[in-house]
């Protein structure tokens, strides 16, 4: 007879690992799920209240409106303005597609602006001449310029809102990857005078199925938030604007409250997993740029390469899943393509496509599994 040990060079390393997490809450998790099945109360229950305002104060907002998906809280936030057919809204091209997707559900049109060769974030330049081409060219009226979070990082909001109020625009913030980040010390949540978010499982703040809310100190815009997210009625029968089916669901909110409580302490931990691939890798290849005063939720880790295909293959072979968010700038997707001046438009989010790759990142990581990840990428990078 033999026993086997799992060898530890072979034992699969996961991009994002919920399970471990799930473990660790398990108790507090599954008697907060009893308790929803027993109350009944699934839509708009007591734990989706309880939930918005921790979050609300968590991210240093006057109000948290909880709401279906990230990409409904960004759709959610246009139709409160008004932003709707014949609208410009000025969008990064390298982003995942649910930002300039939101732009297109809202009925307005999403504006590809290229980002910063070195942050991944909205370059404010290629922004104010993308706002001024659009404007020469008179077939769309520019209203809104949403930035977003890169991999956790929260955009350069003080250069980006110059821009948009020199132009009468206003800005709402896709911080879908970047809940507990902050900028010089203020939390995302209240860097824009709309943020929103998602809850998708694989977000840092993730729930067990989809989910969002948007975050504002603005009372009118919250009370539209609410409005919109139940089929544009007040609290009765009648329909007053524009809504749809847009809540967070109180299961939802109850997982969401559990893993809330431990967030800081995991956000705490992706750090420290940054700070051991910086060390490891800053030699080899160019490891994620930290803007002055910013702190990142960490969201993903994205190194640049030339040998990008090379690494990601080695990381294969040795068992350790990588993934390239993102492969093609939103400018090249078919579905965007009327939206688009299509491939050598936006050099910037071209050339990154063909060099970043996100290592694992979570909380979870071992020391031993981060010292595997860069081991496999020093070899393959040299
Ligand atoms: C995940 C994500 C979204 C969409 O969130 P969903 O909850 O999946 O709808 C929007 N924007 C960005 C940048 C994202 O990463």
């Amino acid at each position: 007879m033999t026993t086997t040990t799992p060898n530890p060079d072979f034992t699969p390393i996961a991009p994002i690992d919920l399970g471990s997490q799930y473990q660790r809450l398990k108790a507090e998790i599954d008697e907060r799920i009893a308790t929803v099945l027993t109350h009944g109360r699934f839509i708009l229950g007591p734990e989706v209240a309880a939930f918005e305002a921790e979050i609300a104060r968590f991210c240093g907002a006057r109000h948290a409106v909880g709401v279906s998906s990230g990409r409904d809280a960004l759709v959610i936030a246009l139709w409160a303005q008004g932003i709707g057919p014949g609208d410009a809204v000025f969008v990064p091209a390298f982003t995942f597609a649910a930002t300039a997707g939101a732009v297109v559900s809202a009925g307005a049109s999403p504006v590809f602006v290229d980002v910063d060769p070195q942050s991944f974030l909205m370059d404010p330049d290629d922004l104010e001449k993308a706002i001024e081409r659009t404007s020469a060219r008179g077939d769309l009226r520019p209203r809104a310029v949403m930035p977003v979070d890169l991999f956790g990082i929260p955009a350069d909001y003080r250069a980006i809102q110059a821009v948009a109020a020199s132009h009468g625009l206003s800005v709402v913030a896709d911080a879908a990857q970047s809940v507990g980040g902050s900028q010089d010390g203020k939390p995302v949540g209240s860097l824009a005078p709309v943020t929103a978010t998602s809850f998708f499982p694989t977000k840092p703040l993730g729930a067990y199925g989809d989910g969002g809310c948007l975050l504002t100190d603005d009372d009118a815009q919250a009370a539209l938030f609410r409005s919109i997210r139940v089929h544009g009625q007040d609290g009765d029968d009648e329909q007053r604007r524009k809504g749809m089916t847009g809540r967070l669901d109180t299961m939802q909110a109850a997982i969401l409250s559990a893993k809330l409580a431990v967030f800081p302490d995991e956000l705490d931990a992706r750090e420290r997993v940054a700070q051991a691939y910086d060390a490891g890798l800053g030699d080899h290849v160019s490891v994620p740029f930290r803007p002055a005063g910013t702190r990142s939720a960490w969201a993903q880790y994205t190194i640049m390469s030339d040998r990008r295909d090379a690494i990601e293959a080695a990381l294969a072979e040795a068992k350790v899943t990588a993934r390239v968010y993102y492969r093609r700038g939103l400018h090249l997707h078919e579905g965007f393509r009327d939206h688009s001046d299509g491939p050598g438009s936006l050099p910037v989010t071209e050339a990154l496509a063909g060099r970043v790759l996100s290592l694992p990142m979570h909380p979870y990581l071992t020391g031993a599994e981060v010292d595997r990840v860069i081991d496999v990428v020093r070899h393959a990078a040299s």
